[in-house]
């Protein structure tokens, strides 16, 4: 179970949102990203798992929202 909302690679992004990444070694600076619920977070090309994801702002993707989902013809 993830501790403090701190999320390793691999693990399921539990809330669609924005995520600020700390890479390790000083790969480069922290920054922010968009993350989908139910997918993985992925390891980094830098600095492998040793990259970590903290929740920064929930917010849902428009798919996942009955009024904006794109409807089957
Ligand atoms: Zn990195």
């Amino acid at each position: 179970m993830a501790q403090d909302n701190l999320f390793k690679p691999g693990e399921k992004v539990p809330d669609s949102g924005i995520y600020k990444i700390m890479h390790d070694r000083n790969h480069r600076v922290d920054h922010e990203v968009t993350c989908i619920a139910n997918e993985r977070f992925p390891p980094c090309h830098g600095c492998g798992k040793g990259v970590r994801f903290r929740l920064f702002m929930k917010a849902l993707h428009f798919s996942e929202l009955e009024e904006f989902r794109i409807k089957a013809a």
